[in-house]
């Protein structure tokens, strides 16, 4: 208790607002909680952070080292690249789809130049990156010294323990749990308002989740229609919510169907190469708690727009997909919404450009430095045996 008090110490205080998660009130019945004040600017450093150091921990006692392999379209990747530069024990080696991320989140993957950090930037798309990672953990004899792969993705669940905590320290902070609140959550991998789920589970009383999507809107097909199908993918302004399956889906299935594992493990069976129908009776429950809304690229930027005029305040293109919902699924005027702003403006300033609010968001001070820093990242071809290689060549030159 003691250990696990010095590491949450030491996770929170590389954030840059004293009060971490500062919630700010933009209407009467309308709050943002803002999530992006650690070290990448996104909520994803509330969990990585963490499990950096919780890893470090476990890994020091049993005397072991592990390799996290991960790839990314964004977010994920710097923040686990800055979750676990300062590890001792943890080598991290975060593929990206050559030249199809954004500068600002390239450069905060490549300017880290710890020796325990690897960014491989693959001849590819974000598909090829995830299946050279997914194949790598299949087969992972090619590690030296019996070494384990780690992942990071937003199925770990130390991730979305973390975040578990904001729900509470909001709801709180506003009034709860006397008055029960609502949350409007950008979502991608239905990982963060998973999170939200656990919390009403735990106790919390919350009114109502509000699943905000982007175009790419399964989540919100599914929550109209009761129908689980694949589609393309869309490339959006918010390009940390654009996936075509929502992995943490599944978790709440289970529960919508009664936790019957073998229900889901044959549901999903199918899923693999059809559609799936969720029965009504499941469909209800989960409509109990979850609402449900689909924002595309130019509601976003009229979002941010409105916003702006209406509160003075800038919403990144993710957090505005939040709002946008949270109007689209408001059932009264006195219903208290927080909404979960996910990234700091600073990060997509193509998006805020094309919302023509007329200010662009500056920077922060401990983020500039990336613009002028060395970079180091390594070119590879999409070839899982090549990626390998280079893990395996490279771990071995940093034990000499
Ligand atoms: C990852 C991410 C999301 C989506 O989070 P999920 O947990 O996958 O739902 C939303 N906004 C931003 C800025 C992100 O980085």
């Amino acid at each position: 208790m003691k250990d696990l008090r010095k590491i949450l110490g030491e996770t929170y205080a590389t954030f840059r607002h004293p009060a971490i998660a500062p919630l700010v009130q933009i209407d009467k019945n309308e709050w943002i909680l803002e999530l992006f004040h650690g070290p990448t600017l996104a909520f994803k450093d509330f969990a990585l952070q963490m499990l950096g150091r919780v890893l470090d921990y476990i890994l020091e006692r049993r005397n072991e080292r592990v390799v996290i392999m991960g790839a990314t379209s964004g977010d994920t990747g710097s923040a686990a690249i800055e979750g676990c530069r300062h590890c001792k024990f943890v080598d991290i080696f975060i593929l990206h789809p050559h030249q199809r991320v954004s500068d600002v989140q390239r450069r905060q993957m490549t300017t880290v130049l710890e020796d325990n950090v690897w960014n491989i930037a693959i001849e590819g798309n974000f598909d090829d990156c995830q299946n050279i990672v997914k194949a790598s953990f299949r087969d992972q004899s090619f590690l030296p010294d019996g070494r384990k792969l780690v992942a990071v993705n937003s199925i770990n669940w130390a991730r979305i323990m973390a975040q578990i905590v904001y729900y509470f320290y909001s709801a709180l902070a506003i009034g709860g749990p006397q008055k029960p609140i609502t949350y409007s959550v950008p979502t991608g991998n239905f990982g963060d308002i998973f999170a939200g789920y656990l919390a009403v589970k735990m106790g919390l009383p919350v009114e109502q989740l509000i699943i905000a999507t982007n175009k790419n809107d399964v989540l919100h097909r599914i929550m109209s229609s009761g129908i689980y199908d694949r589609t393309n993918l869309h490339h959006t302004l918010s390009p940390s919510m654009d996936i075509s399956i929502s992995s943490n889906f599944e978790r709440l299935m289970f529960d919508m169907y009664q936790r019957d594992g073998s229900k889901i493990a044959a549901l999903m069976a199918q899923f693999e190469d059809q559609p799936i129908t969720i029965s009504s009776e499941a469909m209800e429950s989960a409509r109990s708690l979850f609402s449900s809304a689909a924002v595309d690229d130019a509601t976003t930027c009229e979002v941010i727009a409105n916003t702006f005029a209406r509160t003075g305040y800038l919403l990144d293109p993710h957090s505005a997909t939040g709002v946008g919902a949270s109007v689209q699924c408001r059932t009264s005027a006195e219903q208290t919404i927080v909404t979960l702003a996910t990234a700091h403006p600073a990060k997509f300033p193509d998006a805020i450009a094309e919302a023509d609010v007329g200010v662009s968001p500056s920077v922060p001070p401990h983020m500039e430095h990336i613009f002028t820093s060395e970079e180091r990242f390594t070119v590879l071809d999409n070839n899982k045996s090549t990626v390998n290689q280079f893990m395996v060549e490279q771990l071995a030159a940093q034990r000499t």
